[in-house]
């Protein structure tokens, strides 16, 4: 594969010139584009760049709104709801998580849900900010269906991602952050195009065989869930909280929705907050730092988050594959 090399603000304005001129306007673009930064230099690399032409594609179509205008309503006193007014799904959180951060700091717990939104990003920017205000925060959203249920052959879930982070004081929070199939569809995309093979068992292919080829998954295929039937029921619970609780669209409903112009489905998120401070008292820091010492202690152990803040320390350019730079730049 070849690269290019770009710095982060390379990798910002690209992203910035090719949303803005596509249709999205300040805001909306800042709010993308910072997203699709952090994934590079943190190493998402399934949900930086990549996924650029299909911001675009879903702005041409006018599928989505690129001069979106998120509105909030709190429906309890800790409880908010934003409504993305049809833009990407940044845009909403950049609204919507400081107010959840304010509320839950004074009661302890507190619920974003996010409509009319079209989430296209991974979920740890929205979990790891609300960490880094010393509160707990859990997100989950689903999406078109392209996972089969335990069981089944064809897919009713998304790839349903769910995201965890703990806060640490005067440390980078532990996050988590992942999808509840086998592997994200980006990356099983990533892998197709790289022409690289994936774990046998990571979906089924069109006759519903079991197979290690990513294409032959992408291309009327499925995936699978996680650890079998528990990782089926998790992403059922996603299906509930991030569609059935948030009132927007199942995965199944995004599917009948969507106009399939490669761009992110309009979908909800569910979003949680919990403070320690409040719920567990003054000790909870010292506490749970015991925890991660004996969990560390053990060889072989890496705590989640880890990764993607090392690569975080790392100021010098990403190399980014140089079709996907020269597809982006013929966008603008
Ligand atoms: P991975 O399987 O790569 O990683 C899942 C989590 O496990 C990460 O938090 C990772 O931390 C952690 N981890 C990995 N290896 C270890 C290890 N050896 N020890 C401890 N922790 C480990 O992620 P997925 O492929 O499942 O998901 C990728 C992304 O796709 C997610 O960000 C998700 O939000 C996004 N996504 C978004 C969707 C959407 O609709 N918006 C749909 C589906 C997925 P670390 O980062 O430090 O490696």
């Amino acid at each position: 594969m070849n690269t290019t090399p770009l710095s982060l603000d390379e990798i910002y304005n690209l992203a910035y010139t090719s949303l803005s001129n596509n249709g999205c306007d300040e805001y909306n673009a800042e709010a993308v584009s910072t997203t699709v930064m952090h994934a590079e230099r943190d190493g998402s690399v399934s949900h930086g760049l990549f996924r650029i032409p299909g911001y675009i594609a879903s702005l041409k179509s006018k599928k989505v709104k690129g001069n979106s205008k998120p509105s909030n309503i709190f429906l309890t006193q800790n409880a908010i709801r934003v409504d993305g007014d049809y833009g990407f799904a940044p845009t909403a959180i950049k609204v919507g998580i400081p107010l959840l951060i304010d509320t839950t700091s004074k009661h302890g717990v507190g619920v974003l849900t996010i409509t009319n939104t079209h989430h296209f990003a991974a979920l740890w920017h929205e979990t790891e900010a609300i960490a880094e205000n010393n509160l707990i925060g859990i997100a989950c959203t689903a999406y078109k269906p392209s996972v089969a249920p335990a069981g089944a052959k064809k897919p009713l879930f998304g790839t349903n991602p769910i995201s965890f982070a703990w806060p640490r004081k005067n440390k980078t929070p532990i996050v988590y952050d992942m999808a509840t199939s086998t592997m994200a569809m980006g990356e099983v995309q990533v892998a197709a195009r790289d022409g690289h093979k994936v774990p046998y068992g990571t979906g089924l292919n069109k006759d519903g065989k079991k197979t290690d080829n990513p294409s032959e998954i992408a291309n009327g295929g499925v995936l699978l869930t996680f650890g079998d039937y528990k990782g089926s029921a998790i992403a059922m619970m996603i299906e509930l909280l991030a569609a059935g609780l948030v009132g927007d669209l199942f995965s199944f409903e995004a599917k009948d929705e969507d106009n399939n112009d490669g761009g992110p489905a309009r979908g909800g998120e569910f979003i949680m907050a919990l403070s320690p401070e409040l719920i567990a008292g003054k000790d909870w820091n010292e506490h749970a730092e015991k925890f991660f010492k004996q969990m560390t202690s053990l060889e072989g152990v890496r705590l989640p988050g880890q990764r993607r803040h090392n690569n975080r320390n790392d100021k010098g350019p990403r190399h980014i594959n140089t079709n996907l730079v020269e597809k982006i730049k013929s966008l603008i």
